[in-house]
């Protein structure tokens, strides 16, 4: 088999660091449920609100949907596998904590975070008012620039188990980059 070398593009990622395209891809999503009682806790913010999401830990649908991407793009499993919830020490424990954790191993695995794209989707309460701190506070957990994070809020539009707020949903997707070292590149990846 004769090996054609593709076009390595250089592309600037952030400042001093260049990435080599190819890139890595990831997607993530979640559920929780709702239950009674406020405040709701997503995107790594409080939102005034009668219903919470319940959960193992403090149940972010959205920051356990980035984890995962992050994860899923790096090929370092899910947050299931990192976080166990047999494990006591993750009861109610901080989502945004468990996300820095995870960009930490995929900084580490050689990789940087190009962009991310997010949909939370919540039959109440209106979310607009809230996708710019939640957008400022993933980027802030992340380390990224705002302008690396998009979120979009939606509703079920009265249907199906979001329409019926027994639940809010998130997903997300990600692109990596190599940075131009090469540090920590598996070998063949
Ligand atoms: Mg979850």
């Amino acid at each position: 088999m004769i090996r054609v070398p593709g076009p390595r593009c250089q592309t600037p990622i952030h400042e001093g660091e260049t990435a080599t395209l190819p890139a890595r891809v990831g997607m993530g999503e979640d559920r929780h449920r709702l239950t009674p009682g406020g405040p709701l806790r997503l995107g790594g913010i409080e939102i005034p609100h009668d219903q919470r999401l319940s959960g193992h830990s403090d149940a972010d649908a959205l920051l356990h949907a980035v984890t995962d991407a992050l994860l899923g793009a790096a090929a370092l499993g899910d947050i299931g596998e990192l976080f166990p919830d047999t494990d006591a020490a993750n009861r109610d424990r901080d989502s945004a904590e468990m996300l820095r954790v995870c960009r930490q191993r995929v900084v580490e695995g050689g990789f940087r975070i190009v962009n991310l794209d997010c949909t939370v989707l919540a039959e109440r309460p209106r979310l607009s008012p809230y996708k710019e701190p939640m957008r400022q506070r993933i980027a802030e957990i992340l380390a990224v620039a705002p302008s690396r994070v998009g979120l979009k809020a939606k509703t079920g539009e009265g249907t199906g188990c979001v329409g019926r707020e027994e639940v809010i949903e998130a997903r997300c997707v990600v692109l990596l980059a190599r940075v131009g070292s090469g540090a920590g590149e598996p070998a063949g990846g």
